[in-house]
């Protein structure tokens, strides 16, 4: 199969013939039809991520069908369409698993980090991490929902029930999915973008923010709560300024850079800042079930298997509007 392979951090991905892997038990083979390519593997390859498996495969926005199954597996078909998420394993017995925190896993295996993921024709995945796919969202669409859009539906959970007036810092695949969310259950949002990303902030306009500028500005009124999806760590004491009382600063991210000092001011009034790790599998169910129910408009820019350096080159020069897909062709 082709795949493109991650052998050191800072050098492109190779474009390579590798062996076709073979399900184990519990697991199943994939034929991958499309991966997006989120912002960790760009952090992956940059050499921002401690400790990845190498080489390895990166990817885990995988929409694919099943290939073949493992001995042990059940209740799913050759043919049927699956997608795979970042969470490819978690034990089941550490003290974060036990008590329903499976995304704090003290020995998870990561899709396209720690075990192979879906910049390839084919993939392995175990039977319990993935997710069927909503039928209203074509391969190229549904791949963004797997990490962009459950990472960023965490991270809106955590901005609590009552706040009405949403920050976005960061207007890429995980916000414009979050924002239709929010729209849709009556939230006001706010779009924050590089400074001057003119298509970013027509795009947040279009999918119904009410208000959208660059990161540079102050919002209009005060906010309730906000979301850091660009990876930062000056827009921290930015968005803490914009939340009012009692308000709640999520950061989406798994990398960021510094975050500089602020003054306790900034924080104090009960103001929450807290981060978002990985995914659960109930989030996973959450995310696609409102994804199955709102019809979100998913914005991608396609690009072959092949072209993944460009995506995520153009990822890192936020050349990109919405989210980037690889396509996966088997011809
Ligand atoms: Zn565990
Ligand atoms: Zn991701």
């Amino acid at each position: 199969m082709h795949a493109m392979v991650l052998h050191q951090p800072g050098r492109p991905l190779q474009l390579e013939d590798r062996p076709l892997p073979l399900p184990g038990p519990g697991e199943i083979l994939l034929e991958v039809h499309a991966c997006g390519v989120c912002r960790t593997d760009l952090h992956l390859v940059d050499g921002e991520l401690p400790d990845p498996r190498l080489p390895v495969i990166p990817g885990h926005e995988i929409v694919g069908t099943v290939a073949a199954l493992g001995s042990g597996v059940t209740g799913l078909a050759v043919g049927n369409r699956v997608g795979v998420p970042w969470l490819g394993l978690t034990c089941g017995t550490c003290p974060s698993c036990r008590k329903g925190r499976e995304n704090l896993c003290d020995r998870p295996l990561f899709t396209g980090y720690t075990r192979d993921g879906g910049y390839a024709q084919f993939a392995v995945a175990d039977l319990r991490y993935v997710f069927p796919i909503p039928e209203g969202y074509d391969d190229i669409a549904a791949a963004p929902l797997l990490c962009a859009g459950l990472i960023g539906y965490r991270a809106y959970r955590m901005t609590g029930e009552g706040a009405e007036r949403l920050g976005l810092y960061g207007f890429g695949a995980a916000a414009h999915i979050v924002a239709q969310i929010a729209v849709a259950e009556g939230r006001e949002v706010f779009a924050f973008t590089r400074p001057g990303d003119l298509a970013a902030q027509e795009l947040a306009q279009r999918l119904g923010a009410a208000w959208a500028g660059g990161a540079d500005e102050p919002p209009p009124v005060p906010l309730e709560a906000a979301i850091i999806f660009a990876p930062v760590g000056a827009l921290v004491p930015v968005a803490l300024r914009a939340v009012t009382k009692g308000g709640t600063v999520v950061c989406g991210g798994i990398h960021m850079s510094d975050i500089p000092a602020f003054p306790y001011r900034i924080l104090w009034e009960e103001r929450v800042l807290r981060s978002v790790t990985n995914l659960t599998r109930a989030d996973g169910l959450d995310l696609l079930a409102t994804a199955a129910r709102h019809c979100l408009h998913i914005e991608t820019t396609v690009y072959p298997l092949a072209e993944a350096n460009q995506a995520l080159d153009d990822l890192r020069g936020g050349r990109l509007t919405g989210a980037a897909v690889l396509r996966v062709d088997h011809s």
